[in-house]
């Protein structure tokens, strides 16, 4: 018969299939982070065995070995490979198969061949922890940049690793090899459980965490761009400027700004579709022009500023100038225009007011267009 002690053992199992059902309606909603789902599939996958384990006698256990271990095996490389998946990496299936093969035979022999229990509980937990290992170096030497809280999710799981290699040691040590009927209603049993679940929690707290700040993250760096062209907006420039110069200080900044010329005939010839493709091939040019520390915004319809890092007021005017000949080579798709851009350069006062240099650069931006458009004019402060 069953005693209270069983059904009190079965929170951990709950728990573990709570979580993987929270985790599974996270995923519904963020199709993106799959991770969530292979995480979720274990949790649950080794709920079921886990619940059936604490109600079941142990006489009845050899009986169940091989279904029941199947499902914790199959659970935890499931678990491992989604926590591999959000380091950018995988659980190799090609090590999880031999492992889960080879575990599931000798479990096979120690229970029809050779009733042991002591022994077939050493096997399944190093076949385990086997394979919480095989994302180790996904985890370890993964290249994901980033991933938030990248140094938190990696002592989470080695913790999961270091315990699944503890738990074979201590189960070995601990428990006599004529193993008492009565363990599974043992202190020592509702330890080791009380310890698998905060592990878990832990875990799948640490990764629902780390979802949430990608998601954070993601929104803010949309806050902060132009759909358009994907330079930054307006708002975000201002912010950024203010960073740049808050580590760097005043000195040795250039602004830039910039306009297409004649663009409302881009819109009146071919047509508004072709306009937004000229925008576009425009932004990435500025993109991939400017360096590191440098910034290029887009502070609407056709106007673009760019803060860059220069010594001299000849650098920066070097920079647009190679930028206004650029813009004459870029292919626009399906027009046969050719795209020309009028640029103002200044260069940043020590006092570091941006306004002021953005509409000293716009003053001259304004003389090239009279000056006859596709030109550079500068001023020295
Ligand atoms: P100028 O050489 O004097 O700068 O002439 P312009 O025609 O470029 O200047 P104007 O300010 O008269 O026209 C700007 C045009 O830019 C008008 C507007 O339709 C177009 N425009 C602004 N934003 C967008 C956009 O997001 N997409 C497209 N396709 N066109 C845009
Ligand atoms: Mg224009
Ligand atoms: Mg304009």
């Amino acid at each position: 018969m069953s005693s209270p002690n069983q059904y009190f053992v079965l929170i951990v199992p709950a728990c573990a299939a709570l979580l993987g059902v929270a985790m599974i309606y996270c995923w519904s909603r963020l199709r993106d982070h799959r991770y969530l789902l292979w995480i979720a599939s274990g949790y649950i996958a080794t709920a079921i065995p886990m619940g059936i384990h604490s109600l079941m006698p142990n006489e009845q256990l050899a009986r169940w070995t091989l279904p029941l271990s199947s499902m914790y095996l199959l659970g935890v490389w499931t678990m491992a490979n989604g926590v591999a998946l959000r380091f950018g990496g995988r659980a190799h299936a090609a090590w999880a198969w031999p492992i889960m093969l080879i575990t599931l035979g000798l479990l096979l022999y120690f229970s029809r061949v050779d009733d042991d229990l002591w022994l077939r509980l050493q096997i399944l937990n190093s076949g385990l922890a086997l394979l919480v290992a095989l994302p180790a170096k996904s985890i370890l030497y993964g290249r994901t940049p980033t991933l938030p809280l990248k140094t938190l999710l990696r002592a989470s799981y080695l913790t999961v690793l270091l315990y699944a290699f503890m738990r074979v040691a201590i189960l070995a040590t601990v428990i006599p090899k004529e193993v008492q009927p009565e363990l599974t209603r043992s202190g020592f049993w509702l330890l080791m459980l009380a310890t698998n679940m905060l592990i878990s929690i832990w875990l799948a707290l640490a990764i629902l965490t780390s979802t949430a700040m990608s998601i954070v993250q993601s929104l803010d760096h949309e806050r902060s761009r132009d759909p358009l062209t994907r330079l930054l907006n307006r708002r975000a420039f201002f912010e950024q400027v203010q960073k740049r110069l808050d580590l760097y200080g005043h000195s040795g900044w250039a602004v830039l700004t910039c306009d297409l010329d004649h663009f409302k005939l881009v819109n009146d010839t071919w047509g508004h579709a072709a306009g937004d493709r000229a925008l576009k091939e425009f932004g990435a040019l500025l993109a991939r022009t400017v360096r590191q520390d440098d910034l290029a915004a887009r502070f609407g319809g056709e106007e673009f500023v760019l803060l860059i890092r220069s010594a001299s007021l000849h650098t920066a005017v070097l920079v647009a100038e190679r930028l206004r000949s650029s813009v004459m080579n870029l292919h626009i798709p399906a027009t046969a225009h050719t795209l020309t851009a009028s640029f103002g350069v200044v260069q940043l006062s020590g006092n570091g007011d941006i306004n002021q240099a953005i509409e000293q650069a716009d003053r001259l931006l304004y003389e090239a267009k009279h000056a006859g458009r596709n030109r550079v004019v500068w001023k020295a402060s």
